[in-house]
């Protein structure tokens, strides 16, 4: 960051000094969010082939190359870039944006719930663990075209057969604990999370086909930052339902975002001058060694167990890869560690408890994808736990 016209480091929050060396003692590890600052060394190296430079005359205008205030060459780019990765199809699909896909999320739900208000609420579900925003959303939103009912397994008995006014929310690969996930119910409408469907995460069996699918700029090139997200929509109705949610919430994606994401994605596509060296090998090579780390300590210990991984073959890399998930989903298997959070916490370390995701106070989940810093304060005090516990046995 700039001081006074001079470039100084912006240090983690436990480090400080003019080169940031300096350790703040007792500073906890913060592995609660899921800010993907795991590529900015990858940018770092990029920089020049990344940089966007706007001069204050352009894109001025409410108007954008496309209708519905999108970019054609983006949407294009994004077309092009599932067909490289194999992690989608979009063929003959409608393709909307979304200031990042959590706007996309209750645009979702309000095109798939019923526009009539004589009929019944649409029923919105998740499989336990879940992302939180979905249920926050869908109760703060608060309409009568659609309402929260929890658990999705919760209904798979309680329906006879089929499930026509369910709408469910499968992530694939899911938030917390990486399980490639599929809908549960019969005839339900599904809003498909591919957030960390890429190759730095999981491995890539096939492109995904659902008939409504989210993505994410931000766990894929790591820009949460700029807000940037996309559906993929089989059905011109639905799409036209999310597009009137778009216009009528924010007139569309800012425009200075979409420059910079085409900016963005040309680079992962190699398009730019001096962009060499695959952003996947990269982010897949960073999470492998990470997790890698975290599952041989947890390993030496009886106290704590993580979500059982194998390695897949992935068709992007085209060989079998090692597991390399964005988060821990990590257990306390003590009879006496009912809140898995407060057990961490006690030992220095921040993590999202697993209530936050409709799950047991037993689990909690470590957030994998922070800066290398983070990261390696996770590790030393997990060590530290882990150390405690054997020299006490
Ligand atoms: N879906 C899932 C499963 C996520 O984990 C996240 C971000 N943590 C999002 C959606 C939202 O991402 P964004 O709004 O940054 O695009």
């Amino acid at each position: 960051i700039l001081v006074d016209g001079k470039h100084v480091c912006e240090c983690n929050a436990c480090y400080r000094g003019p080169d940031c060396s300096e350790f703040v003692q007792g500073c906890a590890a913060d592995a609660e969010s899921g800010d993907p600052l795991f590529l900015e060394p990858y940018w770092r190296q990029h920089a020049a082939s990344s940089a966007v430079v706007v001069a204050g005359w352009h894109r001025m205008s409410y108007q954008t190359d496309g209708d519905y205030f999108i970019s054609i060459e983006l949407e294009r780019h994004i077309r092009k870039l599932h067909s490289h990765v194999g992690n989608a199809i979009t063929d003959g699909r409608f393709i909307i944006f979304g200031a990042g896909s959590t706007q996309l999320i209750n645009a979702a739900v309000h095109a798939l719930s019923p526009n009539s208000t004589v009929s019944s609420p649409a029923s919105v579900v998740a499989s336990v663990p879940y992302y939180m925003v979905y249920r926050t959303q869908t109760e703060f939103f608060n309409s009568r075209a659609y309402e929260w009912k929890g658990v999705t397994s919760k209904w798979v008995d309680k329906l006879n057969s089929s499930a026509p006014n369910f709408i469910e929310f499968v992530t694939s690969p899911n938030n917390p604990d990486g399980r490639m996930q599929q809908p549960i119910l019969p005839g339900s409408s599904v809003i498909y999370d591919h957030a960390y469907y890429w190759p730095h995460f999981s491995a890539i069996k096939a492109p995904a086909d659902g008939d409504l699918m989210l993505f994410t700029i931000s766990k894929l090139t790591g820009h949460a930052g700029s807000r940037f997200g996309w559906a993929i929509v089989k059905d011109e109705g639905v799409y036209k339902r999310m597009l009137t949610y778009l216009g009528i919430n924010t007139m569309g994606v800012s425009r200075d975002t979409q420059l910079r994401s085409l900016k963005l994605l040309k680079a992962v596509l190699g398009e730019e001058r001096g962009a060499a060296g695959s952003i996947f090998e990269f982010a897949f090579r960073t999470m492998r060694e990470r997790w890698h780390k975290l599952n041989k300590l947890v390993s030496s210990s009886d106290r704590f167990s993580l979500q059982q991984t194998r390695p897949e073959y992935c068709n992007y890399f085209g060989k079998i890869r090692d597991p390399s998930p964005a988060y821990a989903w990590l257990k306390c298997e003590r009879e006496e560690d009912k809140n898995c959070y407060a057990v961490l916490r006690a030992g220095g370390i921040i993590s999202r408890s697993g209530y936050k995701f409709g799950a047991d106070g037993r689990y909690t989940r470590l957030s994998l994808i922070r800066s290398q810093d983070d990261f390696d304060l996770l590790i030393r005090r997990m060590d530290a736990l882990i150390t405690k516990e054997k020299a006490r046995n």
